[in-house]
This record gives structure tokens, C-alpha cells and sequence, in this order.
């Protein structure tokens, strides 16, 4: 039987311990398991018999982990990775070789354009950058070769939407699969699957997680896909460790009601942020002024925590309010407890060329905020403090 979601994500798949009765899920910290005998080896390794063999191959917190975000994202299979790159690094050798093609929107986390940049064209896999928020953009540069086409929604900087469903179809009318990561709204606020999405990626390190306390990745998908894409993460060695599974399993229990103080917090401060003479722009899914309002109402339960804005100050008005604040927390990341807050060009994007910045779409007065669960009033104080003393 299938529950409310916010259900599932305190019980969901068990987690209990059968053998002690324990409710929370022990930690199985150990890099390998006893056979009975040879004979049970032997057919554990042929693959005759389910069981545990070696942690890089498996482990029981990672299993439960990755069968939980599975059933919260409506996916049959999930498997689990050492970092939130890790899990795009494996979706993507899970799906093209060299000589294949995918599609990428432009937009996406920095790290993964630095990985297919970097490392992903020089191992011969073609790709193609486009703004995928324009469909037409997309099906002009499917090919005969393409595999999969890969986005993110809502997207950095200025929380850009993709339609999923039309790129769904865009993907697969070309034989291509599609991947989301769905790191920024979790399972709790949009469902890629919904709407024709194949697989799904999380930086575990954010939402999931929750504490800012590790750093994990997850894909989920069809059941052969995950085989396939699990067999190269134990090949790279890059699976997840047993602790960090257990840490996500907790911090899993009280998503729900992290990712909604944090969502109701994020409309409150971007509504008072739009009125406030020092902003130029708010950039939030949920505002009426987000040129894709409707998009986000079909798609999304709620905007999620992360806003943008842009100052009318510029560069400096920006890293100003950076030594400004106090309750807000002057790290990169998001998804924690504690709000966090960033000047992309004079932090993350200090060492790139103006025109680089351009092509990222950061300008000098971007700020991200990446909203937590303090109470909302505190956070407007310590903005609207900040602000005046710029
Ligand atoms: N995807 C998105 C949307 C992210 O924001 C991040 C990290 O910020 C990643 C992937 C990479 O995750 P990790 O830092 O866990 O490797």
C-alpha cells in the first residue's frame, strides 16, 4: 500500500531492524560480510543468491536508501553514490559511449558543466548545449545519435523553468532518454515522472540530507537501467558509504517538514524582497512576476527555497551584503537547517571572465539565496539591516 508521500517518507520503505527490534536502522559500518562456506560465496558472486558481498557492491543502508527515494519519485530502482557529480557522472556513462550524443541544457549546476566540458567531450561523447526552457531548441539539436537529454528544473541562476513533459516528448520521439535532477524541489514538490521523465538525480548532499553535514548523491529510474548504472559505480568505486546512507535515512523522516518551512519562508521573503527599493529584480518560481508563473503552478507544488535576486547596486551593493549579514550564512550549498547566501560574482564566479559570466547568466548584483528554517521574521531582520547599512 502506498501513503501520503510525506508518509512514505517517514516509514516507506522498512527500516526497523528485525533481528533487535531497533526502530531506527543500525548502521551496517563494515567494508565486507561473512560467507557460510564456499559453496555460498561462489553463488553469491554468480549472482545465484541475493545477499551482501563487499560494500562497494552493496550495502544494507545504502539498498533501503536507494529503494526509498525510488518509491518517493515513483521510480522502480535506485541505487546510490559518493556525491551528487558522482550520480550525474553515472547517469551519464550509463547511457552514451563515445560517438553518442546528449543534450544539455545551459544552465545547469556548475559542476556539471565543468564535468562534460572537461571531461565528458574529451572522451568523445558529443554534446550539445541549448536553452532548454526553449523546446524548439531542443529537438533542433536531437540527432540520429543522441541518447539522452539532461536538465535541470528550476535552474541556476535566475531559476529558470524547463518544461518537463514537453521535453519528455522532444526526448523520446528521438529514441533519447531523459534525466532531471531534481535536487532543487526533492520528490516532495515535483515529480519528474509525472510528466515523461526517465530518470531521476539528487544531490542527496541538499534537501535529502538536510543538515549540511554530508555530501551523497542518488539516481533512480527503470530497474535495467539501474542494474546497468550500478554495475559502472562499483567499477568506479564511486558508491556510497554505509554511514552517509544513514544519515540521509534520518534526515529523509523530517524532509517534509523541512522542504515546507523552508518553501513558505522563501514566497514570504521574495514577496518582501520585490518591494524593496535596493532590489532590482526577485527571481521565484512562485511570484506572479516569474515569467513562467503557470508553468511552475502545473509543474510544482510550491516555489522551493531557493530565490535569486538582483541588486540595483551592482557588483558592490552584492559583496557588500555579503560582509553585511549575520543570521544569514555566507556558504555556497543549499537545502540545510540554516539559510545560506552567496554572491556568485564575487565568490563562485570570481575567477571567470566577464564574458564567461555572461554565458553562465551571472551579473554583477546576482545573490542567491538558498532559504532555511529559521523563522521567516528573523531572516527579513537581518536582510533589511544588512541592506540599509550598504
Ligand atoms: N546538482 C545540483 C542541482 C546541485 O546544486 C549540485 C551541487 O550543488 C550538484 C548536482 C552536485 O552535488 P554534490 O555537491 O553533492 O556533488
Amino acid at each position: 500500500m502506498k501513503y501520503h508521500i510525506e508518509t512514505e517518507m517517514v516509514h516507506g520503505v522498512h527500516q526497523s531492524d528485525p533481528h533487535t527490534g531497533a526502530l531506527s536502522m543500525p548502521i551496517y559500518q563494515t567494508s565486507t560480510f561473512i560467507f557460510e562456506n564456499s559453496e555460498q560465496g561462489a553463488r553469491r558472486f554468480k549472482g545465484e543468491e541475493d545477499g551482501y558481498i563487499y560494500s562497494r557492491l552493496g550495502n544494507p543502508n545504502t539498498t533501503v536508501l536507494g529503494e526509498k527515494i525510488a518509491r518517493l519519485e515513483g521510480y522502480e530502482a535506485g541505487m546510490c553514490t559518493g556525491s551528487g557529480m558522482a550520480a550525474v557522472a553515472n547517469v551519464i556513462f550509463a547511457t552514451a559511449r563515445a560517438g553518442d550524443h546528449i543534450v544539455v541544457d545551459d544552465t545547469v549546476y556548475g559542476g556539471t558543466h565543468y564535468l562534460i566540458e572537461d571531461e565528458i567531450r574529451n572522451i568523445g561523447i558529443e554534446i550539445t548545449r541549448v536553452d532548454a526552457s526553449r523546446s524548439e531548441q531542443v529537438k533542433k539539436a536531437m540527432k540520429p545519435n543522441t541518447k539522452m537529454v539532461l536538465i535541470e528544473t528550476p535552474a541556476n541562476p535566475t531559476l529558470k523553468l524547463i518544461d518537463i513533459a514537453a521535453i519528455a516528448q522532444i526526448a523520446h520521439q528521438g529514441n533519447a532518454l531523459l534525466a532531471v535532477d531534481n535536487t532543487f524541489l526533492t520528490p516532495y514538490l515535483q515529480q519528474p515522472r509525472d510528466f515523461g521523465a526517465d530518470i531521476v538525480i539528487h544531490s542527496a548532499t541538499k534537501y535529502i540530507g538536510g543538515h549540511g553535514d554530508v555530501v551523497a548523491g542518488i539516481v533512480v529510474g527503470p530497474k535495467d537501467f539501474i542494474k546497468k548504472a550500478f554495475k559502472i559505480a562499483t567499477h568506479y568505486g564511486w558508491t556510497m558509504a554505509p554511514f552517509n546512507a544513514w544519515l540521509l535515512l534520518r534526515g529523509l523522516k523530517t524532509m517534509a517538514l523541512r522542504v515546507e518551512r523552508s518553501d513558505s519562508n522563501a514566497l514570504k521573503i521574495a514577496q518582501w524582497l520585490e518591494k524593496h527599493p535596493a532590489i532590482e529584480q526577485v527571481y521565484y518560481p512562485f511570484l506572479k512576476s516569474h515569467p513562467q508563473f503557470d508553468l511552475a503552478k502545473r509543474q510544482q507544488k510550491s516555489g522551493g527555497g531557493i530565490i535569486a535576486f538582483e541588486m540595483k547596486g551592482g557588483y558592490k551593493a552584492g559583496k557588500a551584503l555579503m560582509d553585511a549579514v549575520n543570521l544569514c550564512t555566507l556558504a555556497v550549498s543549499l537545502g540545510d537547517c540554516d539559510t545560506l547566501i552567496q554572491h556568485p560574482a564575487s565568490m563562485t564566479h570570481a575567477g571567470m571572465s566577464e564574458q564567461a559570466m555572461k554565458e553562465a547568466y551571472i551579473t554583477l548584483g546576482l545573490v542567491r539565496l538558498a532559504v532555511g528554517i529559521e523563522h521567516s521574521d528573523d531572516l527579513i531582520a537581518d536582510l533589511d539591516k544588512s541592506m540599509k547599512n550598504l
